[in-house]
């Protein structure tokens, strides 16, 4: 730490900042050269004035719509009186935050974290030290079955069961306790369970994997499964919900309650990291004090965004939007014939279009028209937008893709 003045120099042009980012940061990400300084509702631009609809979202954590005007209202008041107590001391914003959480989701109680990456965490220490508490497993023994394909964050414990080489492999040793099934195979899944299971954690839709929307019936299979075996079924609706997919979590598509869910990206409406945990008392009540915490989580700051997060989600009807608009949006993209796709699927506006090849030149291509959207999994193309996308603009971004699949 040597100068004791820092360069007063900052680079204007794009490029120049690019090559800053390059020379000064980690590249564990290999973003789109797009480069955007401004943002509203579903819409971002970038640092020459050019428009582009958010088909990302930032992977679904502004469902609200970026600069959502009573959302930024709600953190800058709270700003204003106090941010940060830690939870030493008590806050008066954070009832208010589960009262909403809890009558919107129907669960009794509500852990607040930061990240998602530390709801999941939280869930699997909570589904763990249940398992020694309540089911009298022998200490150190629990298992938890995952799903083939599973993304719930980038934690050690958390890569440890990922299926991708890349996130796993050299950042071992790994956490022991879980055991992978094919997603959607509930056969699969009972065979999996031994006496030593306490638990089954999934994505009811797999976002990073490519949007794969599991058969009908599988949730249902799970929470049968659980049942019989006295399992806690945990269900990882990071990505999946509050409105993504036309409900306000993914499982309520079969109808399904799962006994512990994760909640974050859109719980903070693009503004201010903000992650839940919900489940009931009978298995929330294993926590007590000392058990688990976290400096920023519950602070007055988030618990004020989130709940004006959800409050808007709720007052604008946005789960329903999502719901029609991801009709429409999946019966114009199926209505696209080009030898280049393999398949359409999604739920509500999760939207995946898998391609007979890499997608990436095709979403270079997109940007190039206004449209950013990212590949994941290879060859799939995530359509993601803001839940308060217009629907003409849908119709537009449908029409992009048309043109770059030569349709
Ligand atoms: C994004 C995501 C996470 C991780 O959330 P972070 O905030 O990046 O830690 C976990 N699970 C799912 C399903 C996700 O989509």
């Amino acid at each position: 730490m040597t100068p004791s003045t820092l360069p007063t120099l900052h680079a204007a042009r794009p490029h120049d900042l690019i090559a800053l980012e390059d020379r000064l940061g980690a590249h564990n990400y290999r973003p789109l050269d797009v480069m955007i300084e401004r943002a509203e509702g579903a819409w971002v631009w970038d640092t020459a004035g050019r428009r582009y609809l958010d088909a990302l979202s930032a992977y679904s954590a502004v469902n609200q719509g970026h600069r959502h005007p009573r959302i930024l209202a709600a953190l800058t008041e709270q700003a204003g009186r106090v941010t940060l107590t830690s939870r030493a001391f008590r806050n008066d914003q954070l009832g208010a935050f589960y009262e909403v959480l809890t009558r919107l989701t129907g669960f009794e109680a509500v852990l607040p974290m930061n990240t998602g990456a530390e709801a999941v965490e939280t869930a699997i220490k909570l589904a763990r030290k249940w398992g020694y508490e309540r089911r009298g497993l022998a200490p150190q023994t629990a298992e938890i079955i995952v799903m083939d394909g599973n993304f719930h964050g980038r934690t050690t414990t958390l890569v440890s069961f990922s299926s991708e080489g890349q996130y796993r492999d050299l950042f071992g040793p790994l956490t022991p306790g879980f055991r992978t099934v094919p997603y959607g195979n509930a056969a699969a899944l009972e065979a999996a369970v031994t006496p030593r299971t306490v638990a089954v954690l999934l994505e009811p839709v797999q976002g990073e994997a490519g949007v794969v929307v599991p058969p009908d019936g599988f949730l249902r299979a799970v929470r049968a499964c659980c049942d019989r075996h006295g399992l806690l079924m945990l269900a990882d609706e990071i990505q999946t919900g509050l409105g993504r997919t036309g409900r306000w979590l993914a499982c309520d598509h079969e109808g399904v309650r799962p006994d512990v869910v994760t909640l974050g990206k859109a719980l903070g409406g693009g503004v201010y990291p903000v992650s839940a945990v919900l489940a009931d008392r009978a298995v929330m009540d294993v926590f007590r004090p000392g058990d688990h915490g976290s400096t920023f989580g519950g602070n007055p700051l988030a618990a004020a965004v989130g709940r004006a997060s959800l409050e808007v989600l709720a007052d604008e009807r946005l789960i329903e939007r999502a719901e029609v608009l991801g009709r429409r949006l999946l019966a114009r993209l199926r209505d696209l014939r080009s030898p280049l796709i393999r398949e359409v699927r999604g739920r509500g506006l999760l939207v995946g279009v898998e391609l007979t090849v890499p997608a990436r030149p095709y979403c270079e291509q997109l940007q190039t028209l206004g449209l950013l959207c990212k590949e994941t999994h290879g060859t799939v193309i995530r359509l993601a937008p803001p839940l308060v996308v217009d629907e003409a603009d849908l119709d537009w971004a449908v029409a992009c893709l048309a043109q770059v699949l030569h349709v």
